[in-house]
């Protein structure tokens, strides 16, 4: 791939390699957009197969987040880190210190959080050498409640738009994974009096967690759970489950969940969706409570002005939703769009000078 090329076509405004003689640490840190703010993205450990395949993971999720962040409201542009190596094999003290330094060195450009084979410890590390880095240990605190609260709300923002009432209580769910997220929505619904819930699950310990806990959720195959008679169908486990195969199968009104990258083909399944009128919640705005909550560590973390921000997606779907409808275009669509309305409006007021 010729990177120049992709940088120009996608906006990218900076790609630093790095490696560290001393500890072999190689990464790649991708800054796709900073006219909000600095780029907030995790770090991903991964034993790519190659340079090209890290690249490519890097430029895609760096763009993610600009989406993600700008959409949550949140003044952060998007980036995101790559750290090539095996997580069984590489992982010490003076590795992520070293990485902290590269981190430190793009002076506030840049700040990491952990992400996929890295951890709350690791951060601690990278923390020693730099003042960039969020998610640490004794702050804002394990992500995937606050994610599943976002996604809570985010339901009711569906079903206040589909059927102009969002008391949980009248209505069916089906959830697809009782992982992180899975687990803390369904509290929350069974909290809220949902009228019935049913779940799919392919792990072992998670089914038991549940049926130990909540026996009045119902276990369905795996296989089972699109075509359910319920009013929403929300996926918490894996992304793509949004395909050919299984949105024609879907009876539920709303499709709203925790997965990343729930539409297979974002344009195909996204408008696919919208015929069969199925209103669908963007995964990056629905599931952005996890990156509010992490953000708030930038001005000292208080739990409850997160998570006043993290029920604001309530209204940032409801606005996303008519959007879509207005533009007949689909909802992930309208989501792009919002989010990109949003850095350019107020990437346009900083442009008059006012001294520092
Ligand atoms: P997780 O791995 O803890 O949970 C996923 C669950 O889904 C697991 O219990 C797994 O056994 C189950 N599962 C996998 N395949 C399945 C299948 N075919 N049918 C039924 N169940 C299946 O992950 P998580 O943290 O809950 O994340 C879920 C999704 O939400 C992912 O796409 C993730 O990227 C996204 N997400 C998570 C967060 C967060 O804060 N954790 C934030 C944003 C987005």
């Amino acid at each position: 791939m010729n990177k120049f090329d992709y940088m120009q076509k996608h906006g990218y405004e900076q790609l630093v390699y790095f490696y560290d003689k001393t500890t072999g640490l190689k990464g790649i840190t991708c800054i796709h957009d900073t006219t909000l703010g600095p780029a907030l993205g995790g770090t991903r450990l991964w034993d790519y197969q190659d340079e090209e395949e890290a690249c490519l993971d890097v430029f895609r999720l760096a763009r993610a987040m600009t989406y993600k962040a700008a959409a949550a409201g949140l003044n952060l542009g998007g980036g995101k880190t790559v750290l090539i190596g095996d997580a069984n094999k590489v992982k010490s003290e003076e590795y992520f210190r070293a990485f902290g330094r590269y981190v430190q060195s793009l002076n506030g450009r840049y700040i990491t959080a952990e992400d996929v084979n890295t951890t709350t410890q690791d951060m601690e590390y990278v923390s020693i050498e730099t003042d960039y880095v969020v998610g640490l240990e004794g702050k804002s605190g394990n992500p995937s409640p606050k994610t599943a609260l976002g996604v809570f709300y985010g339901i009711k923002a569906a079903l206040q738009y589909v059927f102009g009432d969002d008391d949980i209580s009248k209505y069916t769910f089906a959830v697809q994974g009782a992982g992180q997220t899975g687990y803390y929505l369904i509290k929350y619904l069974l909290e809220a009096k949902a009228k019935k819930i049913y779940l799919s699950e392919i792990n072992e310990n998670h089914i038991k967690r549940m049926q130990a806990e909540h026996p009045e959720v119902e276990l369905v195959g795996v296989n089972d759970i699109y075509s359910l008679d319920v009013d929403v169908f929300s996926p918490c486990a894996l992304g793509g489950s949004l395909n050919d195969e299984t949105i024609p199968q879907i009876k539920a009104k709303i499709v709203a969940g925790s997965a990343n990258n729930a539409l297979f083909d974002e344009e195909k399944h996204g408008m696919m969706l919208r015929e069969r009128g199925i209103l669908y919640a963007p995964d990056f705005v629905i599931n952005a409570g996890g990156l509010i909550n992490v953000a708030h560590e930038l001005k000292g973390y208080n739990e409850e002005d997160a998570i006043k921000d993290i029920k604001k997606i309530y209204d940032r779907l409801l606005e996303i939703f008519k959007m879509a409808d207005e533009n007949n275009i689909s909802t992930q669509q309208a989501a792009k769009l919002f989010a990109k309305n949003r850095i350019e409006k107020i990437g346009r007021i900083r442009s008059n000078y006012i001294p520092k």
